[in-house]
Order: structure tokens, then sequence, then C-alpha cells
């Protein structure tokens, strides 16, 4: 069977028996690849149902049910509407319709087909009426509602107007040895294309749970991503101010002391230009590391901007923030820097501390604590400064 070209044809956006991309962030290629696989596979499995169908009618017309004229016609008319749908598929005409699956124009082959039997043969009824509900339950893989309503009424009217005009004519073959047998593969037919049916729902629904759960995963850690800063490790901006909007809403409930604290790497221009920016950065990370033993898992830390981090202390009041930020403060003039960034490194920081007071907006607490700290580095650096008490 000749392929479909996928890197010169347009990837349809409307696609039966396949989903829909849904974002542009899609594959095309791959989508449309996967799509024209399925296809295909739709393709092959329908064509053998109706290479089966014409086999049992040659079997009924062997057996004298039905005219031989009657199923070489219905073979031809299978022929035809196969070939053409074979064909659109493998020139890629069918992406340059409303329905790229095909879906009608297969319906159309397979139920007027059979209902042009149960004309031509109704001696042969039984057959025709059991296909007749096996293909419309191919209707159930129309993409959209209007095709599935259409196959299932157009369907049910033609035979409640043949069952009517027929009427005794119609008959089931069973007066006879072979007409049991032709009767019986009947029955398995249609029980083997409807589990065919099933299997492909069933492996639908998995392939879409799996991929929930991918889309899941992929979320969750793109929630993680969004609030972490890529360099240190700790919390960006966003993150460390959610954790102190939420840390806010406890200590106005509990009524209990919450400190925010900022802290700057003193001169660290300086770093940059003496050991360039990669060791500035070790030193970031080294930051990250050391805030994240040092403090409770309770505490939040982020980085507020360059070479400035923010930290939230809750259940602890300004005296007992001070004596925490200056231990903090010693560990980091104390640490091997020298082994961290290189030879004669000597990293400080100045640190700033203010009290949230309840009722003020978090911004409040933290310019004071800013307030603090630009006080410190006035003051001569590596040094913790608490807000002025001030308080009204
Ligand atoms: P001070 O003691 O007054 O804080 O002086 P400073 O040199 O630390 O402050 P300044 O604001 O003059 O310089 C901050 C420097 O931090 C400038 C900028 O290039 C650097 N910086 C900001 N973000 C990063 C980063 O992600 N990595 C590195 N390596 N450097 C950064
Ligand atoms: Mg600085
Ligand atoms: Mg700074």
């Amino acid at each position: 069977m000749p392929e479909l070209s996928t890197s010169s044809r347009k990837v349809p956006d409307r696609l039966l028996w396949g989903p829909t991309p849904a974002s542009p962030l899609v594959d095309g290629a791959q989508h449309l690849e996967r799509w024209r696989r399925r296809t295909w596979q739709l393709h092959g499995s329908v064509l053998l149902s109706h290479l089966y169908a014409f086999a049992l009618f040659a079997g009924h017309a062997g057996a004298g049910y039905a005219p031989w004229p009657a199923v070489w016609v219905y073979g031809l008319w299978l022929l035809c509407g196969m070939g053409f749908i074979t064909w659109a598929y493998a020139s890629g005409w069918c992406h340059t319709r409303r329905d790229p699956g095909m879906f009608l124009t297969h319906q159309l082959v397979s139920i007027f087909g059979v209902l042009g039997m149960l004309v031509a043969a109704p001696q042969v009824a039984f057959q025709a009426l059991v296909m007749l509900i096996v293909f419309s339950a191919d209707g159930f893989l129309a993409r959209s509602r209007t095709s599935f309503w259409l196959t299932w009424i157009a369907t049910l009217a033609a035979v409640t107007a043949l069952i009517c005009w027929l009427g005794p004519r119609m008959r089931m073959t069973t007066d006879t040895q072979a007409g049991q047998l032709l009767a019986i593969a009947v029955v398995l037919g249609a029980v083997v294309r409807c589990s065919v049916l099933v299997t492909f729902f069933r492996s639908m629904q998995y392939r879409i749970a799996v991929a929930n759960e991918k889309l899941a995963t992929a979320l969750a850690q793109i929630e993680v991503l969004v609030r972490q800063d890529e360099v240190t490790g700790v919390a960006n901006r966003r993150g460390v101010m959610e954790r102190l909007q939420q840390c806010r809403a406890v200590a106005l409930r509990q009524q209990g002391p919450l400190c925010v604290a900022l802290l700057d790497i003193d001169h660290f221009k300086r770093i940059n230009d003496s050991f360039g920016h990669e060791g500035g950065d070790r030193v970031l990370r080294a930051f990250g590391t050391l805030l994240t033993s040092q403090l409770r898992a309770s505490d939040g830390i982020g980085r507020y901007g360059g070479e400035e981090f923010l930290l939230v202390l809750p259940d602890t009041d300004l005296a007992r923030a001070g004596e925490l930020l200056e231990r903090l403060r010693q560990r980091i003039a104390q640490a091997p820097w020298a082994q961290t960034v290189g030879a004669g490194a000597r990293v400080t920081a100045t640190f700033g501390a203010a009290q949230y007071r309840p009722g003020e907006s978090v911004e409040a607490t933290i310019a004071r604590a800013d307030a603090a700290m630009y006080g410190g580095k006035a003051a001569g650096r590596n040094r913790v400064v608490l807000e002025a008490e001030d308080r009204p």
C-alpha cells in the first residue's frame, strides 16, 4: 500500500478515529504519523470484516439461499467503495475533506451494501440484519455526534422500512445443515467484530489513563519548578512570598510572632570580578545549601533578588531572630570559601530583620527589614541589624 508523505502534507486539524492535536506544542508530524497508523489499522479491520461478509453471502449463494448475481454486485460495490477509500488515504486526498478519516463514506459503503443485499435476497435477512447491527456499532467510532446519530437513525429507518416491505419473505437460514452452519458463522463474525471494537475502546481508555498520569506528574514537576530558583535550589521570589503569606495567615490566626529577614551578600560584585560569574554562582549555590541546613524545616528560604535572600521565620520574635541570624552570620563568615570559590575568597553577608505587625502587609514588613539591612551595609557590612524599635 503506498505511504502518505508526512513532510509535504498539511496536518489535519480535524482527525477522525484518533486524538485531535490539543495544543501547538504537540509535534504535528508525529501526531499525523500516529493518526495514519491507526487509520490504516482500522481500515484494514473494516476490509477484513467486508471480506468475511462477502464470503458468508457467497456461502449463502452456494447453499442456494441467495442469487449469485446479487452477491457479485455486492462484491463489486465493496470493491469500488473500499478501493475509493484506500485511494483517498494513500493519495492524501482525504486530508482535503472535513472528515479525513472518511467515516461517513465507510459507513455508507457498509450499510448500503448490506441493505442492497437485503432487498435483493430477503432469504438472507438474518445475516443482513446482524451485519447491520455490527456496522451500526461502528458508529461509536464517529468523531462527531451528528455522524453517530445519522448512522443509527438512517440504519433504523431503513431496516424498519425494509421489514415492513419485505415482510414474510425475510428468513433465517436454519432449515438445512449448511444454512445452520452459515447462521452460526454469522453470529461468530458479529461477536468477533464487536470484540475488536471493545478492545479498541479499552486500549484507547488505557492510553488516555496513561497520558493523564504523565500529565499529572509533569504538572506536579512544573508546580515545583515554578516556585524554585534554579541556581540555588531554594524557593524563588514567588515561592518564598507564597510561604510568607501562609505564615502571615497562621500568625494572625494564632496571634504568634513572625519575623522576616533580608540577607545580602557583601561585595558580591567583587566576587564575580575576582572569580568569574561561575565563581559567583558557586557562592550562591553554597548559600542555598548553608541556609537550608541551618534553618528549621518550617522556616521559609527564598532567593529574593540577585544576591539577596528572604528568610521567613514563623513562631520567632525579633530577639530570637537576632540570635538565630547572628549564628548564621558567623557560620557564613567562617565557611571554607577558599575551597568553594578559590584561594583568598572571603564571603560575608549583611542581615536586616523585622517583626510582622498584625494588620500590616507583608511588603511593609519586608520594607522595614530592607531598611535595617541597608543600615547594616552603611555601618560597615557583615552584621545583623534589627528594625528600629519604633513601634506605635
Ligand atoms: P553590597 O555589599 O553593597 O551588597 O555590594 P554588592 O557588590 O554585593 O552589590 P551590587 O548590587 O553592587 O552587586 C550585586 C552583583 O550581583 C551584581 C550582579 O552582577 C551580581 N549578580 C546578580 N545575580 C547574579 C547571579 O545569578 N549570579 C552571579 N554570579 N552574579 C549575580
Ligand atoms: Mg550585595
Ligand atoms: Mg544586593
